[in-house]
């Protein structure tokens, strides 16, 4: 078998189950049941304007499934998680946390990572939901990774690097992989804000 073809061998039929690496599944059944326990509201030290939610925190196996589909390009995963998450944004709704009918905008992620990952896996997710979602956000190639920085220098960084393309009109829920100190989704939402925006929630896959 030749590299590329045994590389798109792998990426059609994962051998480990995305969340805990089992053996034999893409998502093994223990994997699944967490993965659709409820969201929670996260509320840490944020000074994000609206509600953050979190489909879990960042472990096992929300950790495993958001770097197979960041760094291992799982593909086949997305189209599950964005089961979850359609499942997540069903809740809310019914609870009262959110606005029915919100569209979704992806957090931001810069075009090259995006590229190397078989495309944003953020989005893909958004889309897979089956939501109306809207991507208008991007980062200039040259913003330096967040996971390398602080949190002042994570809002350093991210002003003047988030690019909107446009604002969509409606009740928008900002969603993102991973939040830690909040500055991505602050930096969306304050984006938002100040072109007439309406967001009303982020929704992330797992709060570290
Ligand atoms: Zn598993």
């Amino acid at each position: 078998m030749t590299g590329l073809a045994h590389h798109l061998g792998e990426l059609l039929f994962p051998r480990a189950c995305a969340g805990c690496a089992a053996p034999g599944y893409l998502l093994c059944p223990t994997c699944k049941k967490r993965l659709a326990t409820p969201p929670f509201q996260h509320t840490p030290n944020l000074t994000v304007h609206v509600p953050v939610f979190t489909l879990g925190t960042y472990d096992a196996p929300h950790r495993g499934v958001i770097l197979a589909m960041k760094e291992k390009k799982n593909l086949a995963v997305r189209r599950h998680i964005g089961a979850v998450l359609t499942a997540a944004l069903d809740y809310l709704e019914a609870r009262g946390d959110i606005i029915p009918g919100a569209h979704l905008i992806p957090a931001p992620t810069r075009p090259s990572a995006a590229r190397a990952r078989g495309g944003d896996p953020v989005s893909a997710v958004c889309h897979a939901s089956g939501r109306p979602t809207h991507d208008v956000f991007s980062l200039l190639d040259a913003t330096p990774d967040q996971a390398s920085l602080d949190e002042s220098a994570r809002r350093r960084n991210l002003s003047g690097n988030v690019q909107l393309s446009a604002v969509p009109q409606g009740p928008l829920i900002v969603v993102d992989d991973v939040v830690t100190t909040g500055a991505t989704l602050q930096a969306v939402v304050e984006k938002l804000l100040a072109h007439g925006g309406n967001p009303v929630a982020c929704v992330v896959l797992a709060a570290a």
